[in-house]
């Protein structure tokens, strides 16, 4: 495994694949793009210079870097060409399994040995992909979110005969592109999808019963957990609830809604053994009075930037 990422090749030219390619362009790495589709191929730098213009719109970008980003990016209609003499080759073709492993299998004899796979699939099995090839310690997923230039996320999935070189070498790689990388085990939904379907699946399900109105059920998302989600996650949320108080309330909800509520037994073990979350200093984390507070006082701080530009979309509603 090559210890820095110089050359990318990016297969496929949609959505995530023209996004990713942009990403890696913005990190200074030669970006090759393919796509067996020549209109794809033809639209797919236009449309990064569309988004790189709103970028620097934004300031997030510097205006003048955008002719250099697009210069590091070469459109290769060939997947020979593309995937020759680069160091990760990330793979964002159609979310089809066939056309999926016939690329892997393709890659295999392509790439040189050290070069990383990865796999932008956000539903099939990575142990599956893999299996298309003969060297299948360096077959990794690597699911971005979209838009892949403002997501920060990338689910770095390790298969079973993926190495640990391989899974460290690409959460380096998902650093250096200014992302921020989670390592989980190949299994359906990864982390993000699973997590956001349980959210999805129940939403749909209390519209189906009548509960609420789509606009109700939205808004009750967007504005309690979706207020606070990003800056703590759902650990972090029960140990400043107290996972006692989580516990009698679900247990309440799995009497009344079934097993789908239910906590797994590590979770009623901690609360039989005392560990509350912050207010017992041991949770899911373990606090010192020093990182309690600070993770209280960066919620708050978070929920009053929140809460400002709440009150002024409030404000511009009611006088418009
Ligand atoms: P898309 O339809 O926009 O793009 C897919 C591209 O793959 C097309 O341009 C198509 O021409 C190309 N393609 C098809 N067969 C090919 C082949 N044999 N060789 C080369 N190119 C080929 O799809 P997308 O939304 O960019 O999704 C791509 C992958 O990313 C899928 O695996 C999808 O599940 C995953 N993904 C999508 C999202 C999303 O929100 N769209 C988010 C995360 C992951």
């Amino acid at each position: 495994m090559k210890s820095e990422v110089r050359k990318v090749a990016v297969i496929g030219a949609g959505i995530m694949g023209g996004g990713i390619a942009q990403v890696c362009a913005q990190s200074g790495l030669q970006t090759n793009v393919h796509d067996s589709v020549s209109t794809a191929l033809q639209k797919v730098s236009g449309n990064i210079k569309r988004t790189l213009s709103i970028l620097a719109e934004g300031g997030l970008i510097d205006a003048k870097e955008i002719g250099n980003v697009l210069e590091r990016i070469r459109i290769v209609p060939s997947l020979d060409d593309a995937a020759k003499d680069v160091d990760v080759v990330i793979e964002a073709v159609v979310e089809d399994i066939s056309v999926k492993r016939s690329i892997f299998s393709k890659l295999d004899s392509l790439c040189g040995k050290e070069t990383i796979l990865a796999s932008n699939t956000s539903s099939f099995s990575i142990n599956e992909i893999a299996s298309a090839t003969r060297l299948q310690d360096r077959v990794v997923g690597m699911h971005w979110w979209n838009p892949p230039y403002l997501m920060p996320l990338v689910e770095v999935v390790k298969a079973e005969r993926t190495s640990q070189q391989t899974v460290e070498a690409t959460r380096d790689f998902a650093m250096k592109l200014g992302k921020e990388p989670v390592v989980c085990k190949d299994s359906p939904g990864f982390l993000g999808v699973r997590l956001q379907a349980a959210l999805v699946i129940e939403a749909t399900k209390m519209l189906d019963e009548g509960l609420a109105s789509i606009e109700d059920i939205d808004s009750a998302v967007r504005m309690s957990l979706g207020f606070r989600l990003p800056v703590i996650g759902p650990f972090q949320t029960m140990d400043l609830g107290g996972l006692d108080t989580f516990l009698y309330a679900y247990d309440y909800l799995w009497k009344k809604l079934g097993e789908r509520f239910r906590f797994p037994e590590f979770v009623r073990n901690k609360v039989r053994d005392g560990n509350l979350g912050i207010k017992t200093r041991k949770g899911f984390y373990q606090y010192s009075e020093e990182s309690a507070s600070s993770l209280v006082k960066r919620r708050d701080q978070w929920l009053m930037s929140k809460a400002r530009e709440f009150q002024l979309e409030r404000g511009a509603n009611a006088t418009s």
